[in-house]
């Protein structure tokens, strides 16, 4: 028997003196020191009594050693499990109990905050700092750089993600080898990824986002990551001109559109731009293509799926939609109640098969059951329909549809329509209570920049160019939406905020 995930992914550059990762301190690191490390962690995850199959819990900040202690789960048979580096103590007191965790390892500011946490499920608690410093890391300096490499089925954990939070509660989500390693392999596929390309890597590395898609297909690929501890405008800059692609959330771009400095010159040596995790505003994109002469590749997934469909590389990107399935993932879009499929061009729930697709929640069976079905396909809660071209187009999130009066309203629409209104710079469309209808519509708007919103002009426009049942009967004005740390519109949170609104 093989690791299937370790054999592709990491067991290739053993030995190379290839660049891996070059980091912001300007030193690089190799394939070859890297997965000397990887073997080290591995032995101090076995001293320290780490089985195959135990969940490993990970709330430390991005650095390379983070990341070695991501492959020492997968060489050594461990589910690998990181947490939003954002969690209090509180929220992770529930994926560390949720997950039953075996060994947990935070950085070593929180060591004292978390002891009770890890003792009462019973589980190690070691420390890694971002400067690689820590008890775990201490361990592992005392260990062989040799390890024998646990077999695995395609079918067994290699990690545990929990989704983001953003329609209720966290979930975990279950993702076999398997699921990884065809979803990497679907991805250097369409993204054309090789040794030779270098990935400007500021994402995050507890999400799926910045480990499985950026991670894993430059694992795969055998090229460099530029590996920098967060997004900074000044950084990112600096360091373009060594970069070869980059991958990130619609923020990242705009905040990148946001300096002049962001030039068709600078950008003019790259290969490809990707955007994913939230929505990429069509202006954002047509913008990028205007500064730089780029079209920014968008591409939708989510954490039980990893991705699942995306613009193509060679063929037109076309902004607002988010492209074709996958190779090898089938999607359809079906009704929500009975299930049947749409005709094209018509709003359903998007429904997707494949390789890709989690093994199911964790400890959730009912959950499960509802959305994964036995023929494979799962049920994604996404509100999307297929253009006569075939590209996916999602509409928004199932959980944010509003019902008004008997009819169906489509936050996107509106959106849309408010952000193309003069001095309005983005927007945010949410269901709240009313009496007579159900709920009714209200518009969050943020101005552009140094603008004042006309709300009389907003009005006029508002009951000129919308049916009645879709108008906001309540539009407020706020600096900025409130995210999180993906880029991701925290609707939820605005929905609490203006419950109260037609009262
Ligand atoms: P939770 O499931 O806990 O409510 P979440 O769905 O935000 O949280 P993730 O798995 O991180 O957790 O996010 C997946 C979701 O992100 C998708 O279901 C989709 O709604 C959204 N998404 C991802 N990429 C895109 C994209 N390119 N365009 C629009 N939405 C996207
Ligand atoms: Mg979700």
């Amino acid at each position: 028997m093989t690791n299937p995930l370790y054999d592709a992914l990491f067991a290739p550059h053993e030995g190379k003196s290839t660049p891996f990762l070059h980091l912001g301190d300007g030193k690089t690191v190799s394939h070859l020191v890297f997965l000397q490390d990887v073997a080290r962690m591995a032995n101090a995850l076995v001293s320290l009594g780490v089985a195959p199959g135990d969940r490993v819990a990970v709330h430390v900040n991005k650095s390379p050693q983070a990341l070695v202690l991501y492959a020492a789960c997968v060489k050594a048979g461990a589910v690998f499990l990181p947490l939003n580096t954002a969690y209090t103590p509180r929220e992770l007191d529930y994926f560390v109990g949720d997950s039953g965790a075996k060994l947990f390892v935070c950085d070593p500011s929180e060591e004292t905050d978390l002891q009770g946490i890890a003792a009462d499920v019973g589980a190690t608690l070691k420390t890694l700092g971002t400067d690689g410093q820590g008890t775990l890391p201490d361990i592992a300096a005392a260990q062989q750089p040799r390890f024998d490499t646990v077999p695995r089925a395609r079918d067994d954990l290699a990690a545990l993600l929990y989704t983001s939070g953003t329609t209720g509660r966290s979930k975990g989500a279950m993702l076999t080898q398997e699921n990884l390693l065809s979803n990497a392999e679907a991805l250097i596929d369409s993204w054309q990824f090789t040794s030779k390309d270098v990935l400007l890597h500021a994402l995050p590395i507890f999400h799926s986002h910045g480990l499985f898609v950026a991670t894993n297909v430059m694992l795969l690929a055998g090229g460099a990551m530029i590996f920098l501890p967060k997004f900074d405008v000044e950084t990112v800059l600096a360091r373009l001109p060594e970069a070869t692609t980059m991958m990130g959330v619609p923020t990242f771009y705009t905040r990148l559109l946001d300096e002049p400095r962001f030039s068709r010159g600078l950008t003019a040596h790259m290969r490809l731009f990707i955007s994913g995790s939230a929505p990429l505003l069509a202006e954002t994109h047509q913008r990028f293509e205007e500064r730089t002469g780029h079209r920014i590749l968008e591409r939708y997934g989510m954490t039980e799926t990893s991705m699942n469909t995306s613009n193509p590389y060679d063929g037109e990107r076309r902004a607002g939609t988010v492209g074709f399935p996958l190779p090898g993932i089938e999607v359809k879009v079906c009704d929500a109640e009975t299930g049947a499929e749409m005709p094209t061009g018509e709003i359903g729930v998007l429904w997707v098969r494949g390789p890709n697709v989690f093994k199911g929640y964790w400890k959730m069976p009912e959950k499960t059951a509802e959305e994964l079905r036995e023929d494979g396909f799962f049920i994604t809660g996404d509100l999307s329909l297929i253009d006569d071209r075939g590209y996916v187009h999602i509409v928004g999130r199932g959980k944010d549809l509003i019902i008004s009066g008997g009819y169906n309203i489509y936050p996107k629409e509106i959106e849309v329509f408010l952000d193309a209104l003069p001095g309005i710079k983005e927007s945010a469309v949410i269901g709240a209570p009313h009496p007579d209808f159900g709920e009714s519509v209200v518009a969050i708007l943020v101005p552009e920049d140094g603008a004042t919103i006309d709300m009389a002009a907003v009005e006029e426009a508002v009951r000129r160019d919308l049916a009645g049942f879709k108008r906001p009967r309540h539009i407020e004005i706020k600096d900025e939406l409130p995210r999180n740390t993906m880029g991701k519109v925290q609707k939820n949170q605005l929905r609490d905020e203006f419950a109260g609104a037609f009262e």
